[in-house]
């Protein structure tokens, strides 16, 4: 039974139906209860006059629409309660109501209204569901009265043998004139799908005809009539058509392949029907391509003849008694597709991948920039937004570095810049640009010599961004190169110098002349914890003993800060920066914290408060001794101490 919803299946004429060889079509009681209406069948004299179709209908009863609609009906015994989607109209559709629409409708064939359920569904779930089936059915009966039409139950159950088997022995005492397997063909595999029907069927009266819902592919269909069952609807041949795929003779053709396109063949040189007939696989292929309703009206066709043709040739098998050789004949012929134009799938692209350079490689963040990253530990350097942008708004605009550089009134000495993990140059890079940038500002006048001390164990990020500046715009300076090749690097003016110290950073930065400012960028503590611990910071607060001085980072960890305060550091909020919303500045001395030009940022004694509750309160790798005193040094900080 091809699918006619709306009283009419899709794009098709009577006409067209008749010759693609449909005897009976399946209407939608749901729908023609919504509208036209059963008003308009009872004055009109039923759907066959309406539609001017003299062959059989069937109706369902509108319960598989009814239930997949949920959170828009209610249901009780009663039946379900539901708002229509064309006027807002509150409808019943009860086994009476239901019934009545039906007879409005003057279909040949009823069926009872049921409760469907997935076939996924608990045992408990589906026996209540197969009971309520069960109380219907007899209501159903009831209101059909003297009706001509004939009624047909529906066998639930969900796949539970025992509900299917309870279901299908109930049922078959009653008065039907055909019995329906429903409730399959919602959520269930195949396999379960074949099992069942043949559990079913096996309880099913063989006087009366068998009929399952919903189902489904020709390969479908032919496990079902194996099993015992006679009738079928399904929106398939349609539903595919318009996509453009056909069953043939030859397997399942997609006719959006490009394959078709100056293919002069029929559809299928085996079928008869007006597609086939008339035209070739190239103009179908076309209109399938410019979604033209002659491509889906012509493959409709098509692909109700085959269904047609299918059953055809089942039902001659069964009266000729050769089913079982033609079952084992039709089953491989309907797994073929196309096997003259195969579908070649095509070779999996080698994955791109981005340059690498020993355990390092670039990598794209989603906002599309590049940056490095560690392959072994996975970490990205300036992971959270543009790599420039960052060091920009973390390092260069936080310490005022431009600021510093034009103050010549307050030193004439060097200003000391510590980049701690010189990476891929980003950080360094922004120092450069920052110096360039103030130069082209003043014109030829006079800036604070600048010193910047770039920290670095492994030179491989910047030795891959150096080479693949296409990637790395930050790096198209002559001073990377001239880092990698001689660690050293003097701008013209002679005004800044950049050099490299190549190794530990822990083993080498006591020997450096002492820094103003740090920018602190290493890799993480889980990367590199040695960076983070309050010793390595006590030291680096040694190693500034001179002058103030200090320390920037992008961490605004918890364990971080008292790191540095357990150290010595007063630490302060920095800038948040990417989705951070926070950073980590740290001084040296008090008197630089109350010097730094915007308000003071550091942690005051909320923050204590907060870090009184905290879970990373005290390093846990210190000994019980000294946990008692590191926390006593960060509670006694003079950052904390109360003003006087
Ligand atoms: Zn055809």
């Amino acid at each position: 039974m091809p699918v006619g919803t709306q009283a009419t299946v899709k794009g098709q004429t009577i006409h067209s139906l008749k010759s693609a060889g449909s005897r009976v079509l399946l209407a939608n009681t749901f729908h023609l209860l919504l509208r036209p209406g059963p008003e308009v069948f009872r004055k009109l004299g039923g759907i066959h006059r309406f539609m001017n179709w003299d062959g059989p209908v069937l109706t369902d009863s509108g319960g598989f629409q009814i239930f997949s609609l949920p959170g828009s009906r209610r249901m009780n015994e009663e039946g379900a309660t539901f708002q229509s989607y064309v006027d807002g109209d509150v409808h019943l559709l009860s086994p009476e109501t239901s019934i009545d629409t039906q007879k409005a409708i003057g279909s040949d064939i009823m069926m009872v209204l049921d409760q469907c359920i997935a076939a996924t569904a608990g045992h408990t779930e589906a026996e209540a569901a197969m009971e309520l089936t069960h109380r219907w059915a007899r209501r159903s009966l009831a209101a059909r009265g003297e009706s001509p039409q004939a009624l047909f139950g529906i066998v639930q159950g969900a796949c539970h043998p025992d509900l299917r088997r309870k279901s299908a022995e109930f049922l078959r005492d009653l008065p039907f004139d055909g019995l329906a397997i429903g409730g399959l063909a919602v959520g269930e595999t195949p396999a379960q799908r074949y099992e069942f029907t043949g559990v079913v069927t096996e309880h099913l009266p063989k006087n009366l005809p068998r009929y399952l819902m919903g189902v489904g592919t020709p390969l479908d269909i032919l496990e079902a009539v194996h099993r015992g069952v006679d009738m079928f609807d399904c929106i398939i041949p349609s539903q595919l058509a318009q996509r453009g795929t056909v069953f043939t003779s030859q397997g399942k053709l997609h006719l959006r392949r490009s394959v078709y396109k100056f293919s002069e063949e029929p559809l299928d040189a085996a079928c008869t029907c007006q597609a086939c007939r008339d035209h070739t696989r190239a103009y179908l292929h076309h209109l399938v391509k410019s979604d033209e309703l002659l491509g889906w009206h012509l493959l409709t066709i098509h692909n109700l003849s085959f269904y047609h043709g299918l059953m055809r040739t089942l039902r001659e098998s069964i009266l000729q008694d050769t089913f079982l050789p033609c079952y084992e004949r039709m089953r491989s012929e309907l797994l073929r597709t196309d096997q003259e134009n195969p579908i070649v799938k095509p070779k999996p692209a080698r994955p791109f991948r981005y340059p690498r350079l020993g355990d390092y490689e670039i990598h794209q963040g989603p906002g599309g920039f590049n940056s490095v990253r560690q392959i072994s530990s996975g970490e990205v350097m300036h992971s959270v937004n543009q790599p420039e942008e960052e060091a920009n708004r973390l390092y260069i605009e936080q310490s005022f570095l431009a600021a510093r550089l034009a103050a010549t009134d307050l030193s004439t000495d060097p200003l000391v810049v510590w980049d701690v993990g010189l990476g891929a140059a980003t950080n360094a890079m922004a120092v450069l640009r920052c110096f360039e940038r103030c130069r082209a500002e003043r014109g030829d006048g006079v800036l604070r010599p600048l010193r910047l001390v770039s920290f670095e164990c492994d030179l491989d990020p910047l030795r891959l961004a150096a080479g693949k500046a296409g990637y790395f715009p930050h790096v198209r300076h002559a001073a990377p190169q001239a880092i990698l090749a001689n660690g050293h690097w003097t701008h013209s003016s002679g005004g800044m110098r950049w050099e490299l110290v190549h190794g530990d950073f822990l083993t080498r930065f006591a020997t450096a002349q002492p820094p103003d400012l740090i920018f602190y960028d290493p890799f993480s503590s889980k990367t590199d914890s040695a960076l983070w611990t309050a010793e390595t910071f006590a030291r680096i607060l040694q190693a500034c003993s001179s002058k103030s001085a200090e320390l920037y980072t992008y961490s605004a960890a918890t364990a971080v800060r008292v790191a540095l305060l357990s150290a010595g550091f007063f630490v302060g909020e920095g800038v948040g920066t990417g989705p951070k919303t926070a950073t980590t500045i740290a001084f040296t001395r008090a008197e630089g914290a109350r010097a730094y030009p915007r308000t003071p940022r550091l942690l005051g004694r909320e923050w204590l408060t907060r870090w009184r509750r905290s879970s990373s309160k005290i390093p846990t790798c210190l000994p019980a001794e000294a946990r008692v005193q590191f926390e006593q040094r960060i509670e006694n900080h003079p950052q904390f101490a109360r003003p006087s």
